[in-house]
């Protein structure tokens, strides 16, 4: 079964499940990527901060799919939120990946401390009413972020991508996204206990236990005759959310493709549910996130 297209406010769509790629360099990319377009996949999540758009580029322009049948997601810098440097960064983006209009960019993090993502958002706005991309969004915004943009310029973001899995589900914020018609993005789907939660380690987070190993998730594997990884893919999805699981294995991005021939029940989705822990956070707050890169 084909992956849903899911609409934006904006009027454009995208896939509801893509191939993210931080953490995997720009050398491998080409072969990564290229397979997970091999597979199916149609929407790429990169940002300039992972030093791998050139290398995505090189798998799109390798794969020969017609550009409309892409969505390719970037991300502006968090050291580039001034109307200069966000253009700047930009151009170099789109040179990287050798487009000549981007699907979908998102502000990476807010950066309350430096006090320019107002700046950043009216530069994204300027470059889509110029055609150079069709929708824009943000990452790691809380409402009040979002609230500030839109009492400022008056233009809503397409999609908030956030960390959001079945161990941090972000319920209090959903009725926020909702009333807005933002499209909620989920980034670490999977959870605790993989590559991203050890980076985050680095600046004190925890790494949680993984949800691939908890026993609800593979009782519920073991009675669909899935993995528990595409049993948490398959919650998302059911959930309305975007993702774009990561992976460097051929065989996994294949698995975590393959969500589309099954469903969870409402009591497997109510176990689940049950998983939430409001501390169950990987990454850092999005407020108090100050990182130059
Ligand atoms: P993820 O939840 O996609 O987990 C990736 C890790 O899970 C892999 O490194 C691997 O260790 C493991 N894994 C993947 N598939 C598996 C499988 N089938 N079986 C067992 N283990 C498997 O985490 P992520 O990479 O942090 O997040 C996904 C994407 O979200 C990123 O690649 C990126 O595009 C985006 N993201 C965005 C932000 C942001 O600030 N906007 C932050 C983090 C991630």
């Amino acid at each position: 079964m084909a992956v849903p297209w899911i609409g934006l406010r904006d009027g454009d769509s995208m896939p509801q499940l893509g191939f993210g790629v931080w953490q995997i360099d720009n050398a491998d990319c080409p072969r990564l990527v290229g397979e997970a377009l091999r597979l199916g996949y149609r929407s790429i999540d990169t940002a300039q901060g992972y030093g791998n758009e050139e290398g995505v580029g090189r798998a799109i322009a390798e794969s020969g799919i017609a550009r409309s049948q892409l969505f390719v997601t970037s991300k502006l810098r968090n050291a580039a939120h001034a109307r200069d440097l966000a253009l700047e960064a930009f151009d170099r983006t789109m040179a990287d990946l050798g487009l000549e209009v981007l699907d979908l960019l998102l502000i990476h993090w807010p950066v309350p401390e430096q006090d320019l993502y107002v700046e950043a958002w009216q530069t994204l706005i300027e470059l889509q009413r110029e055609r150079r991309i069709r929708s824009i969004g943000v990452s790691n915004f809380d409402p009040a972020h979002i609230d500030r943009l839109i009492a400022e310029t008056g233009v809503v973001p397409a999609v908030n991508q956030i960390e959001l899995h079945p161990g941090f589900q972000q319920r209090d914020k959903r009725a926020y996204h909702k009333r807005q018609d933002i499209q909620l993005q989920s980034w670490s789907p999977l959870g605790p206990g993989n590559g991203g939660a050890e980076w985050w380690a680095q600046y004190g987070a925890q790494t949680g236990q993984s949800l691939l190993n908890d026993p609800a998730i593979v009782a519920i594997a073991a009675r669909h005759g899935k993995t528990p990884a595409q049993i948490i893919i398959r919650w998302h999805i059911q959930e309305g959310l975007m993702l774009f699981p990561k992976s460097s294995h051929p065989e996994r991005i294949a698995e975590n493709f393959e969500v589309f021939d099954f469903a969870l029940d409402a009591e497997d989705m109510y176990r689940i549910e049950a998983l939430d822990d409001p501390r169950g956070r990987i990454g850092a707050k999005p407020d108090a996130w100050n990182l130059m890169f």
